[in-house]
């Protein structure tokens, strides 16, 4: 029989927020496999836990991941950690659960800490209905793409930024979604943790003099229900079959066309996807 790859959770900064059943799998595991070997080994000394231990990283991730694959097979049971957080959210733990998947090899969650979920909660901002946009590329077409296709979502959007990005992030913000209130969430769990909330021409004048330090989430209010620019969109006068075809047609994947012709009519995806399919 296969064994099980946990995809332990470990804290984002303050360690007493590992938990038991995080130190109990990690011990129990034959294997741990880390994204960044050097800060896990950090976190297994203070915890005074000794196991073998080797690297599952984006550069290593089909060579490293088929060998996991082949130890979970033997029946052996892997416990995956990221550099911080919960794994396979921005991490590449996301190919390896796939993987097992694919090879009928069970996966099981520790849960613990996320920095989008816990950045969202102090926020301030609504959290009944968001979602996680992770890191915009740094490809300009593609961060302009993600912008558009998110810039009438009404939800809250929630980013994850590197600091010597945030400045240039902030005005490209600026300038896809307008002024909007976001809440610039810094250090979470650690003693400079800090929270300001403002909006994001208040926060591009903020970094403009200050240097950005330590890990960073944006959170950003959501479009104001009935803004989307429907008149100007000559896209808008095609029927929904066209306007999502033509995105097809321009490269995108079906989900994000029907995404994307929403957003650009100013009415849910849904809507979109069932006219689409004719349901
Ligand atoms: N797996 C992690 C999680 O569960 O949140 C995320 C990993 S991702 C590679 C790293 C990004 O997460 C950072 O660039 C930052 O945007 C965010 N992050 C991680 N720890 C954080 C913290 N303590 N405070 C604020 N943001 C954090």
């Amino acid at each position: 029989m296969s064994g099980v790859l946990y995809l332990c959770a470990t804290p984002i900064g303050n360690l007493g927020d590992i938990t038991e059943r995080c130190l109990k799998t990690l011990r129990d595991a034959d294997l741990i496999a880390a994204e960044d070997t050097r800060r896990t080994l950090q976190l297994l000394n203070h915890f005074e836990i000794t196991k073998p231990l080797t690297s599952y990283h984006e550069h290593n991730k089909r060579e490293k991941g088929a060998y996991i694959i082949e130890l979970l097979k033997s029946g052996k049971n892997v416990a995956l950690v990221s550099d911080a957080g919960t794994v396979a959210i921005s991490d590449p733990g996301e190919d390896l659960v796939s993987r097992c998947i694919e090879n009928d090899i069970s996966v099981s969650p520790i849960p613990g800490a996320v920095a989008a979920v816990n950045a969202l909660i102090i926020s301030g901002l609504p959290t009944r209905r968001f979602a996680f946009e992770g890191f915009l590329s740094v490809n300009k077409r593609h961060r302009h793409e993600h912008l558009e296709a998110v810039k009438n979502d009404t939800h809250t959007l929630i980013f994850y930024e590197a600091p010597h990005k945030l400045k240039g992030t902030l005005k490209d913000l600026y300038e896809a979604l307008g002024d909007r209130k976001i809440a610039i969430i810094r250090e979470l769990t650690k003693i400079h943790e800090e929270a300001i909330r403002t909006t994001l021409s208040n926060a591009i004048k903020l970094y403009d003099d200050e240097p950005a330090r330590g890990e960073f989430v944006l959170v950003i209010e959501g479009a104001a229900r009935g803004t989307a620019n429907t008149e100007d969109n000559p896209l808008n006068s095609l029927s929904v079959s066209e306007h999502v075809e033509k995105y097809i047609a321009d490269g995108l994947s079906q989900k994000d066309a029907v995404k994307r012709a929403a957003a650009d009519r100013g009415v849910p995806k849904r809507e979109i996807y069932n006219e689409y399919h004719n349901l």
